[in-house]
């Protein structure tokens, strides 16, 4: 079946086609721009596939707004005279046969697309490419920095992230004034770069104050381009260059945010066996894992007993989106606490959040495993009463997320005592942390080849 969002005329002329994927925007989009031809007429293409979506473990609400933003699209498109054709298939595997169709339909005789680097899509996009006989035309409008740029004096990969920064920091261009327009990730990405940009190094540990953009999952469906971020920071900051943006700690640490996008999708271009559900280090799949059901369900509804812990996961639960501060927190209990394997924690987040992208969950949940590249070494565990002194002092985002904690003061909320627990009817914790910790220090160095973190 097909969504037509537009009327398409029906006079037999050749005609463009863009194939939106993850780049679901019209202001600085790469192929869009170059499709448009002076009298070409252009068309839009989305596959809509819930079969490879479930499989590919996308999160109710990440699906929700896929779908409104569609239709958000379309309208932009429509602007242009640019119709949508939305094609309602299964999976992957039904894509280049109702591509092709559509392109014998419509006298296609050009794709445009920006490229991606999943290794499913990758695929996908190769067999469209063989089923239609149209010239393809690819760009790199995603990602700042192609991953075949980024590569060391060896001609390899980099593994360790400030190597990689400091060498796409000399590769991106400062990009040219781009213009934003006022659909909501534009409104949301001008916003923050007003209010909170400047403040951002020191207010984006807290999950309580609104310290954080909230656009990654702008980002993760191409609504935004991290070129259109690196502008509006620039605009903000009444700067030309991306050079005097690093002068600034908050832009400056923003920037970094984004160039840990950029190297988790490097990593997974790279090394397609993390595609694979494999580690980094593949020798810390011998690890003594944990396959606990109730501790691990424990910590999938938040009620492990560590409050920090809890009101991360209860946010993740009731609004689809954590707090990076808390997805560290959150991630390195499961896995260095509980001693769960963290490829239960990633699907079980991806299932969760609205901005769910395959690098980065995965790129943030080895690094809190200590099995990733350039992950936290082995043996630096986040105590979660510490951090929940340090990164909520006041107890205020406890609260919100735990009401039956909300009568404690600032000092006992963070742990409190068995009394109190029970009183207010919340968990005992579930593990002793302190002995766990021991426990996983000691798996890790058991290892055999196991470095420190350092590789
Ligand atoms: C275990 C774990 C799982 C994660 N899963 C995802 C995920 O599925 N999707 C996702 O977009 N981010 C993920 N992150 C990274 C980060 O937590 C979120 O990008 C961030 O919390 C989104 O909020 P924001 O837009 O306000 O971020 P900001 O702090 O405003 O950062 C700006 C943008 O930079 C990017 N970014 C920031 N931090 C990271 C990071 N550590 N790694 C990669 N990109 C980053 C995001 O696109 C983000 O929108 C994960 C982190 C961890 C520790």
């Amino acid at each position: 079946m097909v969504w037509q969002f537009y009327k398409m005329d029906k006079i037999a002329v050749k005609k463009n086609a863009v194939w939106f994927r993850q780049d679901l925007r019209v202001n600085d989009n790469p192929a869009l721009k170059a499709a448009q031809q002076p009298g070409v007429p252009v068309m839009a293409i989305y596959a809509i596939t819930p079969e490879t979506w479930q499989a590919h473990d996308w999160a109710p609400a990440k699906i929700d707004f896929v779908k409104q933003r569609l239709l958000e699209l379309a309208e932009e498109l429509k602007v242009l005279n640019i119709p949508l054709y939305c094609l309602e298939l299964k999976t992957f595997a039904d894509i280049p046969v109702a591509i092709q169709a559509l392109c014998e339909q419509h006298q296609i005789n050009a794709i445009f697309v920006n490229r991606q680097y999943a290794l499913d899509e990758r695929r996908c996009e190769q067999q469209v490419r063989q089923a239609c006989a149209v010239s393809w035309h690819e760009f790199d409008g995603n990602w700042l920095l192609a991953p075949e740029r980024a590569l060391n004096q060896q001609g390899e990969p980099y593994k360790v992230f400030t190597a990689f920064k400091r060498h796409a920091l000399g590769q991106i261009a400062s990009p040219n004034n781009i213009q934003l327009g006022n659909n909501q990730a534009e409104r949301a990405l001008t916003q923050f770069c007003q209010e909170a940009l400047l403040e951002y190094q020191t207010q984006r540990d807290f999950p309580n104050i609104e310290g954080t953009s909230r656009v990654s999952h702008y980002l993760a469906q191409g609504v935004l381009s991290p070129q259109q971020c690196i502008s509006a920071m620039m605009r903000a900051c009444g700067v030309d260059s991306i050079g005097a943006l690093l002068n600034l700690p908050g832009p400056a640490t923003w920037l970094s945010e984004l160039l840990w996008r950029e190297f988790y999708q490097h990593l997974m271009w790279h090394y397609p066996s993390l595609s694979k559900g494999k580690a980094f280090k593949p020798e810390t799949d011998a690890l003594p894992w944990s396959e606990d059901p109730l501790l691990f369900e424990a910590w999938c509804q938040g009620k492990t007993g560590f409050p920090l812990v809890d009101v991360g996961m209860r946010q993740l639960n009731q609004i689809g989106w954590m707090h990076n501060r808390l997805r560290m927190v959150t991630a390195m209990f499961l896995t260095k606490t509980l001693f769960i394997h963290w490829r239960l924690g990633e699907r079980y987040f991806m299932r969760q959040l609205i901005d769910g992208d395959f690098a980065a969950n995965n790129g943030g949940w080895q690094w809190c495993a200590s099995t990733g590249t350039d992950a936290v070494p082995y043996f630096r565990i986040f105590n979660p009463t510490t951090q929940s002194e340090r990164f909520d002092p006041n107890g205020d985002f406890i609260r919100r997320y735990c009401p039956e904690l909300a009568s404690l003061n600032a000092r006992d909320i963070h742990n409190p005592s068995p009394t109190q627990r029970q009183k207010l009817g919340y968990p005992q914790p579930a593990v002793d942390y302190k002995m766990m910790r021991q426990k996983v220090i000691g798996a890790f160095k058991s290892l055999k080849g196991i470095s420190n973190g350092k590789d």
